[in-house]
This record gives structure tokens, C-alpha cells and sequence, in this order.
């Protein structure tokens, strides 16, 4: 009988030890309905004012699940509090093939619940950003199929196709980048160095500046860091092709790579129009964009600066902005000691 009694004590030590430290609450009940035992993060969650231990009448929804539970259902709800989102998840206890009480489950499902908003939000985004030009090549097109554009209409027309068909092109490809980093996907690594890269990618810009009336320009020391050299590059390429786009004529854009400490930074630096005060914080969302217009005109997808997000944070880089509306924006990249 000792011995008995001293495996019985310790099962239960083991079943409070596991119990008490699981971060999900969890509830067991007999086939009445009377709570058998739970643990602290459900008691703390359905609580009631003066009462130390948990009823079942603690919550509507409590009920409802211990209900489910004991008529041999399994059921899953959502609750929401203290701006926190909760899944209660309930199972029936069969044996012998009768219903001998219910387990509950309380689970944490907040981060969950608001990525799964966000990919909402953003495919509705994406629906939309992608009807937009489809719909003016297909009105374009329409007229010239009846005849309605007169012949020396018909160069405008095509330009106008091709200019919207472009921007199709690069709004699947930022798409692409966006979900190819949102998939968690590994790409090769190997020693880069910032300051090759970022002569490499001020030379593809050139045409760019020159177009725009800007002065790109290197400075700095040549710093390696280990990283994907295709993320990087892209990184490097939509902070400077924003620094052109978003520039004013006369205009500098001016790379900079140096090593401070064990600390390696890249910032991208230009005299352009600047970013409002209250919009710094947001430029980094997926399709935000503080004139959606002049995007637009200047060819924006409004997903550049998510994708410099995601890359950075895949390199485990800090980014840093500091932008005064008329003068003009920096951003910079602070890679860790060791990648
Ligand atoms: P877009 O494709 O529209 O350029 P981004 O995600 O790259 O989208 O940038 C988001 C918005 O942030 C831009 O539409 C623009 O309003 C603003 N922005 C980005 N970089 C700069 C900059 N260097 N100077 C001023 N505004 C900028």
C-alpha cells in the first residue's frame, strides 16, 4: 500500500508539474460536469470575482464547451480578452465507448490570429493593386480593337499599354520577393562585400539618376558581411532606387558603408522630398504609400521598403530612419557583429 501510495503521489507530482507549467490553460471534468481539475492559466483566465475555484457558470462560452464535451462533441470558439485572442478547444473523455467527462483547452492564439489578418489584408491588397492596371490594358485595348482610336492616337495608346503591363511585371515580381521571404525559404550565403555590391548597384542606377537629374554616389570602407547576396542586393537596390524616385532635381543620393566597433552600416542618404512625421513609422507596411499618386507616376509598387524589412530582418539587421519632410531621408542598416 505504501508503495502504491508513494507511484500514486508521485504521478500526481508529475501531472501538477506538467499542468502547472503549460502556458495553456487547461481544464478536466467528470461526466457531471464538476471541474476534476485545472490549472493555474485557466484559472486565472475564467476567475470569478470572490471565488476561488473555477466553475463552469464562470463563462458563457466555458459552459457551452464543457456542454459539447459532455454530449460527446468536440468544439473549438474563439474568445477575445484584454485585447488578447484565445482559442478554447474541448474534447470528450470516452471509455468503453461512453462519454466519461471533457477536456478544455485554452490556447494563446493572438500572433496567429493577426498574421492570419495581415495575409487577408494583404491579398485583398494584392487583388486590388493587380485589378488596377489589368483594367486600363483592357480598356485601352478594347477601344483599339473597335476602331475607336484614331491612327495617330494608336503610338499613345500602345505606350500606355506597355507602361501598364510593365508595371504588372513589377508588381508580380515584388510579390514574388515578398512571398519567396515570407516562406522562411534559406538562400546560399557567402562573404559580400557592401561596397562592391553597392558600386555594382549605383552603376545599374545611373541611366536612373541621370534621368532624374540626381548624383549617386559610394563612400566609405570596403566591409564584408556573410549574407545572401540577391537579398542584399535587392535591399540596396529599392533603398536607392527610392532615394532617386522620391528625390528632387540637382538632387544627391549618397551610399555609405563603414565598420564602427563590431558593427557593420550601410546607409543610403538623399536630399529628396522627405517623409511626413506621421508617416515614418508606417512607409515599412506592405502597400503603404504616402502619395499613392506620385508612386504611381514614378513607378512604385509601394512593397520596396517591405521587402528591404524582411531583408534586413533576415540578416538580422537593424534598420534606422530619420527623415525631415524638404530635405530629405536616410536610412541605415546596422548589420550585427556576427551573421
Ligand atoms: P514605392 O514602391 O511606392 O516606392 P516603398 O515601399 O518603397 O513603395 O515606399 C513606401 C513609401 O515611402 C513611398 O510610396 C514613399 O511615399 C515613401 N518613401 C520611401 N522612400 C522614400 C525616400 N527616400 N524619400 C521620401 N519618401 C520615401
Amino acid at each position: 500500500i505504501h508503495r502504491q501510495m508513494d507511484e500514486l503521489s508521485r504521478k500526481q507530482r508529475e501531472f501538477n508539474a506538467i499542468t502547472e507549467n503549460m502556458q495553456e490553460g487547461f481544464i478536466l471534468l467528470d461526466q457531471r460536469g464538476t471541474v476534476l481539475s485545472s490549472n493555474h492559466s485557466a484559472e486565472r483566465f475564467f476567475r470569478q470575482e470572490n471565488r476561488k475555484e473555477l466553475r463552469l457558470n464562470a463563462s458563457a462560452e466555458l459552459k457551452q464547451a464543457a456542454e459539447a464535451a459532455l454530449t460527446g462533441q468536440h468544439s473549438e470558439q474563439l474568445l477575445e480578452q484584454n485585447g488578447r485572442i484565445y482559442q478554447l478547444v474541448s474534447n470528450p473523455v470516452i471509455v468503453s465507448g461512453q462519454v466519461n467527462g471533457g477536456v478544455l483547452f485554452l490556447i494563446d492564439v493572438t500572433e496567429k490570429e493577426q498574421r492570419e489578418q495581415l495575409r487577408r489584408e494583404f491579398t485583398a491588397n494584392v487583388s486590388h493593386e493587380l485589378k488596377t492596371p489589368l483594367t486600363s490594358i483592357s480598356g485601352f485595348a478594347e477601344l483599339m480593337k473597335d476602331g475607336l482610336v484614331p491612327p495617330d492616337k494608336m503610338k499613345e495608346f500602345a505606350g500606355d499599354i506597355y507602361r501598364e503591363s510593365h508595371r504588372l511585371t513589377d508588381l508580380v515580381g515584388d510579390i514574388l520577393k515578398l512571398s519567396k521571404l515570407d516562406e522562411g525559404s534559406t538562400y546560399p550565403e557567402e562573404p559580400v562585400d557592401l561596397y562592391d555590391l553597392s558600386m555594382e548597384i549605383a552603376d545599374r542606377l545611373a541611366p536612373e539618376a541621370v534621368r532624374h537629374g540626381i548624383h549617386i554616389s559610394v563612400t566609405g570602407q570596403h566591409c564584408t558581411v556573410q549574407g545572401a547576396r540577391q537579398i542584399l542586393d535587392e535591399m540596396i537596390y529599392n533603398l536607392c532606387d527610392n532615394a532617386i524616385k522620391y528625390n528632387v532635381s540637382g538632387g544627391t543620393v549618397k551610399v555609405h558603408i563603414e565598420r564602427t566597433g563590431s558593427k557593420t552600416k550601410l546607409s543610403v542618404a538623399d536630399t529628396g522630398i522627405g517623409i511626413p512625421y506621421g508617416d515614418q513609422n508606417r512607409v515599412f507596411e506592405r502597400f503603404y504609400r504616402v502619395d499613392k499618386s506620385h508612386s504611381k507616376e514614378v513607378g512604385g509598387t509601394g512593397l520596396g521598403l517591405s521587402i528591404v524589412k524582411h531583408a534586413a530582418q533576415y540578416h538580422n539587421a537593424e534598420l534606422r530612419m530619420e527623415s525631415t519632410p524638404g530635405k530629405g531621408t536616410t536610412i541605415t542598416v546596422v548589420f550585427p557583429e556576427k551573421l
